[in-house]
């Protein structure tokens, strides 16, 4: 009988345990995560274009690290304050965003483009590795609601924390791919000039690149 009694009491401890210690683990996964959001990169590369080597394993880092501030607080944080000029998708036909602004202002606030970023729990990317020649002004190219992309490859090839700026790039193609465009593609009356503090697609560039930089200087990354 005093064994039953035992075993019972240690029964109840083990629940008691149980009980006490999902819910803690629930919030400490909380405190580093507010979405779940997940990437898929894969790229192709295509006729004359170079990439480095391990190039493969580079893009799997740069995915894992995007999807990474994507779902972190610090991310949404830093896009809660932030708002941006009108980037003229309020005239955009495609539906697949949000086209959520200020009538008035024009302004869209960093909280829409956030919902607008992480509107789709899986989003799968493909990017075109292209030899754009002499052209070293863009890094990229991409249009809205089309989820493969263009990357120029000649800034592949310089020295340093590839799979970061790699991370930063991807995301400000995707907010393009989110509806979001630069101020030479607007229309006049919504042109901000060459501000890139008013620019959702640098804003989003830029937030990603300090995010990484900080994460690297505290060794989480
Ligand atoms: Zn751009």
């Amino acid at each position: 009988m005093k064994k039953i009694g035992l075993l019972l009491l240690i029964f109840l401890a083990l629940l008691a345990i149980n009980i006490f210690a999902t819910p803690s683990l629930g919030k400490s996964k909380k405190q580093t995560d507010t979405a779940n959001f997940k990437l898929d990169v894969s790229y192709k590369v295509e006729e004359g274009a170079k990439v480095p080597e391990g190039f493969a394993d580079t893009i799997k880092k740069a995915q894992f690290l995007l999807e990474k501030v994507f779902n972190s607080n610090e991310f949404k944080n830093a896009l809660f304050k932030q708002s941006y000029n009108d980037s003229a998708y309020s005239k955009s036909k495609k539906a697949c965003f949000l086209t959520v602004y200020d009538e008035k202002t024009g302004r869209i606030t960093g909280e829409t483009v956030y919902q607008n970023l992480l509107k789709e729990k899986e989003v799968k990317l493909l990017i075109n590795i292209r030899n754009n020649g002499d052209k070293k002004g863009t890094m990229g190219a991409s249009y809205a609601c089309n989820h493969q992309f263009t990357t120029y490859d000649y800034w592949l090839q310089e020295k340093g924390e590839l799979a970061r700026r790699l991370a930063r790039h991807i995301a400000h193609e995707f907010t393009h791919i989110r509806g979001y465009r630069h101020d030479n593609k607007v229309p006049k009356p919504f042109k901000w000039g060459r501000n890139i503090k008013e620019d959702p697609a640098y804003g989003i560039g830029n937030i990603v690149g300090e995010i990484l930089a900080t994460w690297g200087k505290k060794s989480l990354i």
